[in-house]
């Protein structure tokens, strides 16, 4: 049976490898990001850990610096993209009532346009 959840058969850890294509829009020792494929927003970016960790609830103390890192290349990309003046959304979806499809940590980065007002819509 095929587990999204094992880091063998990550469509994100894919992505970092290079074995998946993906439009790449920032890169460091720790982190990757990407165009979203799907996106929500005119700008929808993926910042994930290189590390593969499932959740926020997956980050052990000794990787605590995973947060610090993904919001250190928001503060990158969102400059670099355009959507630092006019603003953005950053946002974490958890497990199954968040509706997460992809169990490798990754923080939206939406913008690029006028988002709704409600966070859940
Ligand atoms: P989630 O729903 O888990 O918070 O978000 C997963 C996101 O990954 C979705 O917005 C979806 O469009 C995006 N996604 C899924 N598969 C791929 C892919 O192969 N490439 C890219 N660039 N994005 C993907
Ligand atoms: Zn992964």
């Amino acid at each position: 049976m095929s587990n999204p959840k094992q880091s063998k058969e990550c469509i994100f850890c894919k992505i970092i490898e290079g074995t998946l294509p993906s439009e790449k829009v920032y890169e460091d020792d720790r982190v990757f990001a990407f165009r979203d494929i799907s996106p929500q927003a005119k700008t929808h970016v993926l910042i994930i850990p290189k590390k593969h960790v499932v959740d926020i609830l997956d980050v052990s103390a000794e990787d605590a610096h995973v947060f610090s890192d993904l919001l250190r290349a928001v503060q990158h990309i969102a400059p670099q993209l355009g959507i630092a003046g006019t603003g953005f959304r950053t946002v974490f979806n958890s497990g199954d009532h968040a509706c997460q499809t992809i169990y490798h940590l990754h923080l939206h980065l939406l913008g690029g346009e006028q988002l709704g007002g409600s966070m859940v819509g």
